[in-house]
């Protein structure tokens, strides 16, 4: 997942922020509405392998879909595991359908690299892996202040991992999934312009927060630190473990940031290579851009301009959450990038200022919606919390909320009671249900008919995945 939620302390601070827009519902106390209204929504990214599951939690799930996203090295036989146990298959594998046994929630499966851990590749051949100093001394470029603090760090750091085969084993993964006829995905890949390298574990006796707290260490080296990392705690982002660390019996679970930044064109050109597999491959890529939404438009950009249609016209992208990008910014990248869709959170997207209009800005076509948790167990509360929020910034009727004429249909002897909700089938892009916005009245004008947030979600992610043509 790309942050700890539980007892999320910001919870509360999140309303104040959102003071002046459409606030998110409280997903933690938001009524749900029948199971099978769930059914018909996807959560297109989250992080289901971070945490291990029996099989019935997933049973439990009410939601259709799941997109499962790795982001380090271990997650790709995890997701490859549970795709294979409960995965998602396209209307070639009938047989197949979705879910375990053809029940339940069907799992996307997404194998990536996400931008936090780039860190830790390099892009040299297995042939000639730098040293542990000189790549990560090149990589960070660290000033004179921070030297030292580098070189006291890197004993505790990995060595270097060459991404090349790294790629190879991320095609062939692909490649298998959609040879089983799974939905399949390129995620999460991206870039992030505040992520920073988080302080090795093994090392925290070297953290002054550590030594004030243990009063192990002379008060006045302690101090020399912390000037340098002062500002290492506060990135906003709790990262996951890159690498496998023992934790001691009990023992707190402890994290800090260092002041090391990834450098732009690292993470683009790990970018770049996952990217250019998603297009030969075909498949869609879900996205993530932290404080640089224009490096990410670019390399965007840059994908449409050297692949043309089978960039634009044979794969689509999914930008999540949309960390901090401007309504007019979004606009502007949907008018240049017709494959680009997104896909607001709870956790992440509301933590903008300007999230409600943003909402507000993404066309009718574009819209998903994800959880990014880590908790399966979650997922349906959160995505029909992202639902909810949506159908309010885009005045939208909501299912279970709106009565829908459908809803009324007593002619099976049911009394109506609040909780009916009229079953309904995917609306195909090419029957006349698509067409239902518009209709003219007796004077010839155009009458504006009533936008369903569920069954538009349903419809794009259809059309997002391929499933339906429109
Ligand atoms: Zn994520
Ligand atoms: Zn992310």
């Amino acid at each position: 997942m790309c942050l700890q939620h539980e007892g999320d302390p910001s919870a509360k601070k999140k309303k104040s922020i959102n003071r002046q827009g459409v606030q998110p519902p409280n997903w933690e106390e938001i009524p749900l509405p029948p199971d099978h209204v769930l059914s018909h929504l996807t959560d297109a990214h989250c992080h289901s392998t971070d945490l291990t599951h029996a099989p019935e939690v997933y049973d439990a799930v009410k939601l259709g879909g799941l997109a499962s996203m790795a982001t380090v090295v271990d997650d790709q036989d995890r997701t490859k595991a549970l795709s294979s146990e409960r995965g998602w298959c396209n209307s070639s594998h009938p047989e197949k359908g979705k879910g375990r046994d053809g029940k339940g929630v069907g799992v996307v499966a997404c194998f990536g690299y996400h931008p936090w851990f780039t860190h830790l590749y390099t892009l040299s051949s297995p042939n000639s892996i730098p040293s542990k100093e000189d790549h990560y001394f090149s990589l960070f470029q660290p000033s004179s202040k921070h030297s030292d603090l580098l070189k006291s760090l890197i004993p505790y750091l990995p060595d270097p991992i060459s991404f090349e085969p790294l790629l190879e084993k991320l095609r062939d993964d692909i490649r298998g999934s959609l040879n089983q006829g799974r939905l399949t995905m390129l995620g999460e890949v991206g870039l992030d312009g505040s992520a920073r390298m988080r302080w090795p574990k093994k090392a925290k006796h070297l953290h002054p927060d550590y030594k004030d707290q243990h009063q192990h260490q002379d008060q006045n080296s302690g101090a020399n630190v912390k000037s340098l990392v002062d500002d290492g705690k506060e990135g906003g982002h709790e990262q996951k473990e890159a690498e496998e660390e023992e934790e001691g019996e009990g023992e707190e679970e402890w994290k800090r940031l260092t002041p090391f930044k990834v450098p732009m064109s690292h993470q683009r050109e790990i970018l770049d290579e996952q990217m250019e597999i998603a297009i030969e491959l075909g498949v869609n890529i879900s996205f993530h851009s932290v404080s640089c939404a224009g490096p990410s438009l670019d390399a965007l950009i840059s994908m449409r301009d050297k692949h043309k249609m089978n960039f634009t016209n044979k794969i689509n992208v999914d930008l999540h959450s949309a960390g901090g990008w401007s309504p007019e910014f979004w606009k502007q990248a949907e008018k240049n990038l017709l494959n680009l869709y997104a896909s607001p959170s709870i956790f992440i997207t509301s933590r903008s200022p300007s999230a409600s209009s943003l909402i507000a800005s993404i066309s009718k076509e574009r819209l998903l919606v994800e959880s990014d948790s880590h908790d399966v167990r979650l997922s349906d509360r959160l995505v029909w919390s992202a639902a909810e929020w949506v159908s309010r910034c885009k005045g939208w009727k909501l299912e279970g909320r709106d009565t829908n004429p459908s809803d009324n249909d007593t002619s099976d002897g049911n009394i109506h009671t609040q909780n009916r909700v009229a079953e309904w089938t995917l609306c195909r892009g090419n029957d006349d249900s698509a067409e239902e916005e518009e209709e003219v009245d007796e004077h010839g004008d155009i009458v504006q008919k009533d936008v369903w947030t569920v069954r538009t979600l349903e419809r794009n992610w259809a059309r997002f995945m391929g499933l339906v043509d429109d």
